[in-house]
């Protein structure tokens, strides 16, 4: 069934896979045979993207704060929005010392990785999904070049009587109707790492502001990717928690993306 266009990047990378010649060296030798085994490779790889199966995952890799990740069909494909809820961690990382960070929810484990890479401090992952998690274990140890505290189950779940100055997380936060109307590519995505549950799909958010103080040192920082129409529930969520220093950072498209606050001490 073909669902998607194939456009010229696309079928550029896809050539480049199946011959496994550069873009410049498809370009200059136009009279070079290629065997049959290669274009019916490259037909087949057509095939999977006009199926609507993202670029990504047909590459296995998508790159996330300039480093290469790899991505299955386990874990959502990184997107630049996220490099907000990095940015933003960042930040918040001066305000302490050596701080202790934790990746909740790290999917293919990119904002600790990006987080690690750049601090060159460690950053603890989890994740609710095996094969995320050992997908993330990978790409940390691949661009860390040691193997991260990396524990599977819901939520706080693994970290009990753990204390960390900044919980970053990129949760599922998607409504059941966004969902249904997001494009195919999303749609060939775990819809566990994307729909959030309840109706505003704020349910899992929910339960990580309501549940991060026992998990926060004093002092510490909760970081939150969500929609830029959920930022202000998620403002009201945090103040009833008891949050303060409640602030909303923008993403490169200039929509509201990442909201974060302390924990009162
Ligand atoms: N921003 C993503 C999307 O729109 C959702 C990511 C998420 O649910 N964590 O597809």
């Amino acid at each position: 069934m073909l669902l998607h266009s194939l456009d010229a990047l696309d079928a550029r990378i896809i050539l480049r896979m199946a011959t496994g010649m550069s873009d410049i060296e498809v370009l200059m030798n136009p009279e070079r045979e290629i065997d049959e085994g290669t274009v019916s490779m490259a037909l087949a790889l057509a095939d999977e993207r006009r199926s609507g199966i993202p670029m990504a995952y047909i590459m296995g890799e998508k790159e996330f704060y300039g480093l290469p990740l790899k991505v299955t069909e386990d874990t959502l494909i990184p997107r630049p929005d996220t490099e907000t809820l990095v940015d933003v961690a960042l930040r918040l990382s001066e305000l302490y010392q050596r701080p202790r960070i934790l990746d909740l929810c790290t999917g293919s484990g990119a904002v600790a990785v990006a987080i690690a890479h750049t601090l060159s401090l460690p950053v603890c992952l989890s994740d609710v999904s095996e094969k995320a998690l050992s997908i993330a274990a990978e790409n940390y140890e691949r661009n860390i070049g040691r193997k991260p505290d990396a524990r599977l189950g819901s939520l706080f779940e693994p970290w009990s009587g753990e204390h960390f100055d900044i919980i970053a997380t990129n949760p599922p936060y998607l409504t059941e109707l966004w969902y249904e109307e997001t494009e195919l590519d999303v749609k060939a995505e775990p819809s566990l790492a994307l729909i959030g549950g309840g109706a505003d799909g704020l349910d899992l958010i929910r339960r990580i502001i309501h549940e991060a103080p026992d998990y926060l040192a004093e002092d510490g920082s909760l970081a939150i990717e969500c929609d830029f129409r959920q930022i202000e529930s998620c403002a009201r969520i945090f103040r009833s928690e008891g949050f303060s220093s409640i602030s909303v950072e923008k993403d490169a498209a200039g929509k509201e993306r990442v909201i974060y606050g302390r924990r009162l001490s």
